[in-house]
């Protein structure tokens, strides 16, 4: 059975000790390729540099969170175009708006998510969104671009309604399901919802170290998600949707391949 983690922020501090280990386990638990995601100009170049250093099993993305726009400079985006020619790096983002923290303006937000856009436009890429709280605002600028966007679009960790979904999926938007699904108290909208994406637009991914599915059986110490648990977050699904989990798994990684081309 093979996986692939669409959204891992390998880069993050608290992968800092054992970084090597945690992509060694993913690999020995078929969690593979890992896709690294950019959240800033730096974290972009950084995840660039590790990613190449295991060819064919780590991929990256090079954009700037909604959170952190507010550090952009007037090179940000002309430094991301040139990360972008890299063959490791396979999407541009995380980005998008997230009105839900507001750590940059939303001004602020709203200019560099449509550069981001027209960048993956210009460098023919997918789209690696977030989108939090800001659902109207996210809407309208993305649909602004529906014909621009023929390089593909997945909306990463998707936690929002049925209305919001279906607008997606209307757009041709993937949907990115993270172990948001299996958190009783927050996650469990997502058990129907998750069975009205059709499977060619459904992806996976931990968004580790966040995000650490709350129902694992050996719950890990130190509280960090990693990738070798998008086994347990697929696992769940395929019961949500009454699927074999080799079915699925087979279904969801051709998508995922295709929708990178990786
Ligand atoms: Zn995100």
């Amino acid at each position: 059975m093979k996986i692939i983690d669409i959204g891992i922020n390998l880069m993050h501090r608290s992968f800092n000790e054992d970084r090597e280990q945690v992509v060694e386990s993913a690999i020995e638990a078929g969690v593979t390729p890992l896709i690294i995601t950019g959240t800033c100009e730096r974290s972009s170049i950084e995840a660039a540099k590790y990613a190449s250093r295991y060819p064919n099993k780590l991929f990256s993305t090079a954009g700037v969170h909604p959170h952190d726009v507010k550090s952009c400079t007037h090179d940000t985006i002309k430094n991301l175009g040139k990360l972008a020619e890299k063959d490791c790096v396979v999407a541009i983002g995380e980005c998008g708006l997230d009105y839900n923290r507001d750590f940059s303006p939303r001004d602020m937000q709203r200019k560099y998510f449509e550069q981001q856009i027209e960048l993956a436009c210009n460098k023919k890429l997918p789209l690696f969104l977030h989108e939090r709280d800001a659902f109207e605002d996210f809407y309208k600028i993305l649909e602004k671009y529906k014909n621009d966007l023929m390089n593909g679009v997945v909306v990463h960790c998707f936690t929002g309604n049925k209305e919001e979904l279906q607008a997606y999926l209307d757009l041709g938007c993937h949907i990115g399901i993270t172990g948001w699904i299996c958190d009783e108290r927050r996650g469990k909208h997502l058990i129907d919802l998750v069975k009205l994406i059709p499977l060619n637009k459904l992806m996976i991914e931990t968004d580790a170290p966040f995000l650490t599915p709350r129902n694992l059986e050996e719950k890990p110490k130190n509280g960090r998600n990693e990738p070798k648990y998008l086994v347990h977050i697929l696992d769940e699904i395929a019961y949500y949707l009454n699927e074999d989990i080799e079915d699925l798994a087979n279904r969801v990684y051709k998508n995922t391949k295709l929708f990178f081309s990786i």
